[in-house]
């Protein structure tokens, strides 16, 4: 079975007989639509028909059946749909004097880190409250729907790379101890000045990347100086997110 995602459906073919229909997906040919039964052909035609009308990408499961390609599932237009099971990644990361355990949960282009946030007593829940939209939105904007992974039939169906944090009180991936600001921020110690863009760069440790800003400590760092999020808390560039699609397999190219 392979998931696609990113397709979309440029030619329709039926027949009066019994759950015989046809999809066209661009620059990939036609596909059977599962003919298990009228009700599931009907279903899938349905809403293929709905894509190619409203001319909106699906996501998808098709299968080889005998000499067929056959579509068994089209979820909703939204990337990611069922993108199979949930990998639960981790590794040591070490860069001249600085090492740390990158942890994540990574499902097709789904990626979540889950963070337990520990606010130094003083800080309100009001604070906190207002802390975990800010630094989740800084977080996920910056990371999600910036790129893509494609399978190796090429970037017809891409499926966007997106991001998330979970705020949670068990089972992290990582601890943030939270301060009164201003103070220094890293990894695993934020501060309520810090920013949406702050958290997006310690984000990026915990997805497994070192800073990348010139650093006394580290005269050899490179690359330095890359006006990514790595290193000035902005830009997410191709190179942060290939790991993503490499581990499924696929390329990655920009959305
Ligand atoms: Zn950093």
């Amino acid at each position: 079975m392979t998931v696609l995602c990113g397709c979309f459906v440029d030619g329709l073919w039926a027949i009066n007989e019994t759950a015989n229909a046809w999809v066209w997906l661009r620059n990939r040919g036609w596909r059977k639509l599962d003919n298990s039964s009228t009700q599931i052909c009907t279903r899938l035609l349905a809403l293929a028909a709905l894509a190619k009308q409203r001319n909106v990408a699906i996501s998808l499961h098709e299968e080889q059946r005998g000499g067929d390609l056959v579509i068994t599932e089209i979820y909703d237009y939204a990337a990611g749909g069922a993108m199979g099971p949930t990998e639960e990644v981790s590794f040591a990361v070490n860069e001249c004097v600085y090492g740390w355990t990158a942890a994540y949960a990574q499902r097709g282009t789904h990626v979540t880190v889950r963070v337990r946030l520990v606010p130094d007593a003083g800080i309100s829940a009001a604070t906190m409250n207002t802390l975990r939209d800010t630094w989740r939105r800084g977080i996920e904007d910056k990371w999600s729907n910036r790129f893509g992974c494609c399978d190796s039939a090429g970037c017809d169906c891409r499926c966007a790379l997106t991001f998330s944090v979970e705020w949670v009180d068990s089972n992290e991936h990582n601890t943030v101890a939270v301060h009164v600001g201003p103070s220094r921020s890293d990894m695993t110690n934020w501060d309520t000045m810090d920013t949406g863009d702050v958290a997006s760069h310690e984000f990026g440790h915990m997805l497994g990347h070192p800073d990348e800003y010139p650093d006394a400590a580290c005269p050899r760092r490179s690359p330095v100086s890359t006006g990514t999020v790595m290193d000035d808390n902005t830009e997410v560039v191709e190179r942060l997110v290939r790991p993503f699609c490499d581990r499924l397999g696929e390329t990655t190219s920009a959305l």
